[in-house]
């Protein structure tokens, strides 16, 4: 038996701001000398210029790779080819969650540093010491897990206020998951995503990003949809990359994240975010919780305004979907789901019963509140 321990990880460095991406060459140079930067064509399109001047600055060179949509094992080995063909000494992955992934698993398989720019704060996932790999289609794989985190996480708030509000608004879905399961998988002494016990330190940064996103998540989306960046901008970026990522890696995933994973196995839940997809499962673990009855209301509420899903309608599924929901149900309760994080014992059928709940509880409350009622998701192609 492996002795048991209380572990934190991070990043060695963290840099956030208006304009933090001049910089992003100075501090890559404090790390290696032969950089190869991951990014799509979208991506470089409007960050390009930036990133090559802050390089050529600090005297590095610029090699950029394109990259596609998913993060897949085959994405993942055509970077390490790349590497190897520059020998690049550090891996800047530079974009969304998938550009970022890639470039964290290809750096550690090809034994270099890597560094992560999330030119998006739509998921938590650049912090981390993980990559989560999909298939072709979108559906998950697996997490692969690497000893240590991105040497740099650099995130540009002016970049991120640029971007279309969506991808913000799907951060808040992600983090706010996290302290719903890290205080779930502290109830359980459960194991954490960094291989040991909670600490208190990612159990309260995980309730801090909560606290920090209820304050100022709706004027900072309001700021975005103007392109500004704002005190509430500034608080609400660190709450889902910074916060959101140290608490649920230290902190502890559980059936949100489970419930996540078993909805990618639904091809109605194909094009939605990974954010929209957490938030349904954010949802359906305090059901499952028996969480007091103004705590899911308040959700239903918040996230509603936030303009997050909280009915199976609007992720395209409906309660009459019986062998869509039961293969969720299934897929998200797995053996090494993270969903057996909970300080109960969670079955498939537990789960189809709370999924199909949410319809019904979250129409009624969203009538009782006066928030708009749900609209049908129609995958876009
Ligand atoms: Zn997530």
């Amino acid at each position: 038996m492996t002795t048991p321990i209380r572990t934190v990880m991070s990043p060695g460095r963290y840099v956030q701001g208006k304009g933090a991406i001049d910089r992003l060459g100075e501090f890559v140079s404090q790390i290696g000398s032969a950089p190869l930067i991951v990014a799509d064509d979208v991506v470089w399109g409007f960050a390009g210029e930036q990133v090559s001047a802050s390089f050529a600055a600090a005297g590095l060179r610029v090699e950029r790779v394109a990259f596609g949509r998913f993060a897949t094992a085959s994405a993942v080995d055509a970077l390490v080819e790349k590497i190897r063909a520059t020998h690049a000494d550090v891996i800047i992955g530079v974009g969304g969650g998938s550009t970022i992934d890639s470039a964290k698993a290809a750096g550690f398989l090809a034994g270099i540093r890597w560094v992560s720019v999330p030119t998006v704060a739509s998921t938590d996932a650049p912090t981390s010491a993980l990559s989560v790999i999909y298939t072709d289609e979108g559906e998950f794989v697996e997490y692969r897990f690497f000893p240590r985190n991105p040497d740099l996480v650099l995130i540009d708030t002016q970049i991120v206020a640029n971007a279309p509000v969506e991808f913000l608004i799907a951060g808040v879905g992600d983090a706010l998951a996290t302290w719903l399961e890290a205080r779930a998988t502290a109830a359980a002494h459960a194991t954490t995503m960094a291989g040991g016990l909670p600490t208190q330190t990612g159990t309260a940064l995980a309730k801090l990003s909560w606290d920090v996103i209820w304050e100022n998540a709706l004027p900072a989306l309001d700021a975005v949809r103007d392109n500004l960046v704002t005190p509430a901008l500034e608080k609400l970026v660190e709450a889902n990359t910074l916060l959101s990522g140290l608490g649920f890696e230290s902190g502890g995933l559980a059936a949100a994240h489970a419930i996540h994973n078993g909805l990618t196995a639904a091809p109605q839940t194909h094009g939605l975010t990974h954010g929209q997809k957490v938030n349904i499962g954010s949802l359906t673990q305090l059901v499952l919780e028996g969480a007091p009855r103004a705590e899911v209301e308040d959700f239903i509420e918040f996230t509603t305004l936030v303009g997050l899903p909280t009915t199976l309608t609007e992720i395209g599924l409906s309660v009459d979907d019986e062998k869509e929901l039961r293969a969720i149900a299934t897929a998200s309760t797995l053996p090494g789901e993270t969903i057996h994080n909970m300080p109960f014992v969670v079955t498939a059928d537990d789960v189809l019963d709370a999924l199909k709940s949410i319809e019904r509880l979250s129409r009624s409350v969203r009538l009782a509140r006066g928030l708009p009622a749900p609209v049908m998701y129609v995958q876009k192609h």
